[in-house]
């Protein structure tokens, strides 16, 4: 797990150690109505309470000086509805179980992100995605929820039960209800075939719009200092199609040695010695590529991270791509000292969401790393006015300065999102200082 609590005097940090909180107490659920119970008595003595999935946000988020609570607890499918495809899943399902628990039904999920840690309601509240613009983020795939609120109730809601209430929890930001339950519009289960190889950039900034729109699921890599994309293709596949998986050696190399050990190696000789992160990244934009594989969707999708990093990603209108990137490659080279992590671009279909990144329009993500062992906030500050000087929209699980008042003018259906949490948690039950920040609640 990567958040840990001690006992005695609670103490909770998230995966990268960025953010970090002393609650009261910790709770672990195993039914709907001990939620609910716990929601009750909180509100009414007017106490916090936070549900942390995976503690895989960089934010704070999930952190808390109240409550603390898990659904570790309360994970599983509860119902397939085969006519359509629907699965309904536990909120603090994880999402590595996803695929398992979909297979017997011959279903999947339809697109995922870079990794399979989180929960289902923590991606959901922070809108996580993967790429392609044919697909949307998770918050997209949602049909129907079921929330317990802070008054103790629990309601179920769609597109036509409680609108204003379901638009509010698909991307919720932990700040409308605990998600007990969500249905998700899955997809028959498939096959992916992956193609990974270094480009030269230029090419690769040229043509990537009309690539992404021809590819099914495309992104890359690009290692800051060099003049290299290292692309990643995904083509679906149907579930028959022959598989050709990376064998178990050559995974143990290329994604634990290389992708993971070697890495680490690399990101902390840069950390001591800045000069020689620009010959080392030439080095790991030649290395760590060209591989041609085809295996089950969620094995293709998803990759370890062991490396531990802090991240600010945004999104913004896919056809401002080519100038953004621009300005972010040249914020990156001019910026005091080399970076050795490499900035990742993704793209996503639009979503009818309120509060997801990808709300209302196509859009491209940029996101930028810094080594954990390495300050990363001066660093991060410098890149973001790239992407605020474009409107751009912060991940929200992911690190940015951003405040109510920028993100009102970002997300034109924001002040129907407070609306509703105005209403709904009138004492501000599941509120923290990251949200009071966010949502000037
Ligand atoms: C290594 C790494 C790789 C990542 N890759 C991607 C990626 O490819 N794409 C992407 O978009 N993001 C990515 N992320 C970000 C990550 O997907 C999000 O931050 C996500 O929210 C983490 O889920 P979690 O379960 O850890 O949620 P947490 O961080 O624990 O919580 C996030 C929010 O969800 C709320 N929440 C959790 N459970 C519930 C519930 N049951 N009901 C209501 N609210 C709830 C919390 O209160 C909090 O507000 C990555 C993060 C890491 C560390």
């Amino acid at each position: 797990m990567a958040h840990q609590f001690s006992r005695g005097s609670w103490s909770w940090s998230n995966w990268a150690a960025s953010a970090s909180s002393r609650p009261t107490d910790v709770v672990l659920p195993r039914s709907d109505a001990d939620v609910a119970a716990l929601l009750a008595r909180a509100t009414a003595e007017g106490r916090r309470v936070k549900v942390v999935g995976a503690a895989h946000s960089f934010t704070d988020i999930a952190a808390t000086d109240g409550t603390l609570v898990s659904l570790d607890a309360m994970q599983g499918l509860e119902h397939v509805e085969a006519a359509t495809g629907e699965a309904t899943l536990r909120g603090g399902t994880r999402l590595s179980a996803v695929a398992a628990l979909l297979a017997p039904h011959g279903l999947a999920l339809p697109n995922m992100g870079d990794i399979d840690r989180q929960s289902l309601a923590g991606a959901l509240a922070t809108a996580t995605h993967g790429t392609g613009l044919g697909f949307t983020g998770f918050p997209g795939l949602v049909t129907r929820m079921r929330l317990a609120l802070p008054d103790g109730s629990i309601v179920t809601c769609s597109a036509t039960e409680r609108p204003e209430l379901f638009q509010a929890a698909r991307v919720g930001l932990g700040a409308i209800a605990v998600v007990l339950a969500a249905t998700l519009r899955c997809v028959p289960a498939f096959r992916l075939r992956a193609v990974e190889a270094p480009e030269p950039l230029e090419g690769m900034v040229e043509s990537f719009v009309e690539r992404s729109a021809a590819s099914d699921h495309l992104e890359f890599y690009w290692f800051p200092h060099t003049g290299t994309a290292l692309g990643k293709t995904n083509t679906r596949l149907d579930a028959d199609a022959p598989l050709d998986p990376i064998g178990p050696l050559s995974r143990l190399v290329d994604d634990e040695l290389l992708g993971n050990g070697a890495f680490a190696l690399m990101c902390a000789a840069g950390a001591k010695l800045p000069a020689a992160i620009p010959p080392l990244n030439r080095f790991a934009a030649k290395t760590l590529a060209a591989r041609d594989y085809t295996d089950e969707s969620h094995r293709v999708f998803v990759t370890a991270r062991r490396v531990r990093f802090r991240e600010m990603e945004y999104s913004l209108p896919l056809e401002a791509f080519a100038e953004v990137f621009g300005e972010l490659r040249s914020a990156i080279e001019g910026y005091r000292e080399p970076i050795s992590f490499p900035v990742e671009v993704r793209t996503s279909a639009a979503d009818d969401t309120w509060m997801g990144t990808s709300a209302g329009r196509q859009s491209v993500y940029f996101a930028v790393h810094r080594y954990a062992r390495q300050p990363h906030q001066e660093f991060l500050e410098h890149v973001e006015r790239v992407f605020t000087a474009h409107g751009g929209r912060p991940h929200w699980g992911k690190l940015h300065s951003r405040n109510a008042g920028y993100l009102a003018g970002v997300y034109p259906e924001s002040g129907r999102f407070t609306a509703v949490r105005d209403v709904i948690d009138p004492t501000g039950t599941l509120l923290n200082p990251y949200l009071r920040r966010v949502l000037g609640a």
